[in-house]
This record gives structure tokens, sequence and C-alpha cells, in this order.
């Protein structure tokens, strides 16, 4: 399928590794979700980690991030939103405007969470024709009373997804989703925990592939297990220059939006930590699965979520601190969406964080879809590891 969001780059991949099943995680949800369809399952988009997807699973539907992650389809959109504007909302809308995502063309519904402005008024644009419900996310983050007006939004939420798919939401499938949701999440933490070995058996870029775009499925799970099994006896890497232990935070990297993680450990780093959304933030907490009240445990576990869109978000900076003890980088690379004003902002107290209270240099990288830049910006992160290794590069 050429331009599509679920190309198979790895075609040639050994059938025995078992990372290939991952490799061709793309391909797997298209047969997952095409299935799942036939058999009158709903197939429900979301483009944020707000969104419970216990929700969704406990109305017998299918949970899909629809994140785009392509410069391919970057052009289509700039047709119709401004230039302007982050890459990873004119991607999404770019394969809306080309009708090549195969998730978005089968989808029964599309959740339009009110996160930041441009994906809200993309938002619009896309309800046009395409079947939405919105789901208000209130942005103060420690205020109680916007958690209970959350707590509000998702009790609307499941009424909606009750009413449009004419069935009834249980307690008990609520339940039995959030733990198939911890289940998920706890495979995909332990896997990010080999990264705080001194010599972790895989790279970032093999940790940032073993994730699926559809939550839940079963053989996924399986396949987490094994995948764990097998690095958990893999002899690590024995390397003459060890690489600079970087911890990257930012913005989320979508599924083909790799670009500045390949050129860090292509320049002599090793991403042992990604704090953003396609990375560990948000498998750090789970739900309760004994709750009396599953829609308030949902509520309590997603609105922790540390993101830039909430005021304030000094939760972000507690989960850097625990990360960085954790994971012992040696320094911080951000990573922010070209015209992505939370994230770019929000960065200053990152830099402040990095250098002034954990004593580790900070590299602020903001881009694109676009490889253009890719030179400039393997300059950039080669001058920063020349500086972490000469002031001694000890983790902290
Ligand atoms: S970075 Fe914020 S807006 Fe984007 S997916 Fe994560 S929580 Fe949602
Ligand atoms: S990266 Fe920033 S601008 Fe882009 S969708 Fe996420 S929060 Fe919005």
């Amino acid at each position: 399928m050429t331009d599509c969001c679920c190309e198979n780059r790895d075609d040639d991949t050994n059938a025995d590794d078992p990372l290939a099943w991952f490799a061709r995680m793309m391909p797997h949800c298209v047969e997952y979700a095409t299935a799942a369809k036939e058999q009158g399952r709903r197939i429900v988009c979301i483009m944020c980690e707000y969104t419970p997807r216990e929700l969704i699973m406990a109305a017998g539907g299918v949970p899909v991030c629809l994140c785009g992650g392509s410069a391919k389809t970057i052009a289509a959109a700039e047709e119709y939103l401004p230039a302007n504007l982050c890459p990873l909302i004119k991607s999404t809308y770019g394969y809306h405007v080309q009708g090549n995502n195969p998730f978005l063309e089968m989808a029964d519904l599309i959740v339009a969470e009110t996160t930041c402005d441009g994906k809200k008024k993309m938002f619009e644009l896309l309800a046009e024709t395409r079947p939405m419900v919105v789901l208000e996310l209130p942005q103060c983050s420690e205020d109680a009373g916007a958690l209970e007006y959350w707590v509000e939004q998702l009790r609307k939420f499941r009424t909606q997804l009750e009413n449009r798919f004419d069935v009834q939401i249980t307690d008990d499938a609520l339940r039995e989703a959030i733990a198939v949701m911890n289940r998920e999440r706890a495979l995909r933490r332990e896997l990010a925990e080999l990264m705080t070995a001194d010599r972790p058996p895989l790279t970032g870029r093999q940790l940032i592939e073993l994730k699926s775009t559809i939550s839940g499925i079963p053989a996924d799970l399986e396949q987490y297990e094994k995948v764990l099994a097998h690095l958990r006896q893999k002899c690590p890497p024995d390397n003459e220059t060890p690489p600079v232990r970087v911890l990257m935070t930012g913005v989320p990297m979508a599924h083909g939006s790799e670009r500045v993680l390949e050129i860090i450990e292509d320049n002599g780093g090793l991403v042992v930590c990604m704090e953003n959304c396609t990375g560990v933030k948000p498998i750090l907490d789970d739900g309760d699965p004994e709750t009396d009240n599953p829609i308030r445990a949902l509520a309590e576990k997603y609105y922790r979520l540390p993101c830039s869109v909430m005021t304030r978000n000094d939760r972000r900076l507690d989960t850097l601190r625990s990360l960085a003890g954790q994971y012992r980088p040696q320094c911080i690379v951000e990573l922010v969406w070209q015209a992505c004003l939370t994230y770019d902002v929000e960065s200053y107290r990152v830099r402040r964080l990095a250098e002034q209270e954990l004593g580790i240099a900070y590299l602020r990288i903001e881009t694109d879809y676009s490889p253009s830049d890719s030179a400039r910006i393997a300059t950039r992160v080669e001058a920063l590891f020349e500086t972490v290794r000469a002031e001694g590069g000890t983790p902290t």
C-alpha cells in the first residue's frame, strides 16, 4: 500500500526474530480492524492519550490511534490548513484529504479531544464529513472542580457510545477493559525498564517499535511477553565507545516520524527513555480494576497525564526528575514540532530543570516532518555529545 499509514517498512524482517511481529505492526492492525469490522465491531479513532481506551473497549469497539506521522500527506493538508501548523495535525488531516488511512476510512466514530488549539480547529473540518464526538478536556490539572467536570465528560462519552452503538457499557465490562489495559501497560513498562541497564539490550529506535496503534489485541500481549523473554536473555552490546545516554521529552513521535530519534542514535547516542506520549508518559499509571466506580477511576487515572496543554503542568517536571533518577541520562533532548506552542513555551522550564537542577546538558530541537534539516540537527547533536563527553559524561 503506497503512501498509506500502514506501509510495511520491514518486509525482509526475519520471521524468527521476536521483534519481527512489531515490525509488521501496521499490517497486523489493519488485518485486525478489518476482521473486527466484518464481525460487527465498531472502529473508534482517537487522537490523544487522555481518551480512556477502556470505555471504547467496554462498548465492544476497537480503539485506534489516528495520529499521522508521515510527511507524504502534508502537502494535501496544506490545501486546507495553514502551513505554519503542527505537522502531526497536518499529517493526520492529509490522510483524511487523500482518503488513504484505512482506519479512518472504516471509522464508525472519531473522538475529538479538546487539547491544543490546532487540533480543536482541525476537528471542526474533519467533522464536516466524518462521525465525531467531542470530549472536552478541562485544562487546570490541580483543580478539583476541573476533575469533576472530566468525570462528567466521561459519563457523557459512555452514554454517547451506548446510544450510537446500541450497546450497554456495564461496570463489569469497564473493569475488564481496565485489567486488559493494565496488563498492556505493565508489559510495555517492563520493556521500557530494560533501558535502565548500563548496557541495554536494545536501542530506543527498536523500543519505540514495540507498541501498537490498536490497544488490547490479544496477539500483541502474547508477543510483548515473547519479546521480553528474548531481550532478558540477550547479551548486551559491548561498545568500545559507550553511547551517550539520552532522555527524550516533548512532543509525541507518531509512527513514521521517528527521524530525530534516528539522528540521535546514528550520531553516538542511545535514547534510554522517551518521556513523551509515544513513550512512557501514558503507561506510568494504571487504573483500579477492583473499583466500585470505574468511570471515576478512569477519570482520575487519565487526568493525571502530564501534558503541556495543562496549566500548571508541574507533574511533567516531577516525572522528568523521577525518570532521570531511574534511567540515568547524561543529557535531555527536547523535541518540539513546529508551531506546537504549549511544548515550546514549556521547554524553558525543562531546560532549567536539566541544567540547574539535574546538572545535565539540554538541547531543544524544533522541526517538522521534512528531512530538509537533518544534517543541521545531526551537527547540533554531535556538538551536544562532544560537550557531554568533555564534561566527564557521568550519568546522573
Ligand atoms: S502530547 Fe498531550 S495532546 Fe498530545 S497526545 Fe499526549 S496528552 Fe494528548
Ligand atoms: S504536538 Fe503540540 S501542536 Fe501538535 S498535536 Fe500535539 S499538542 Fe498539538
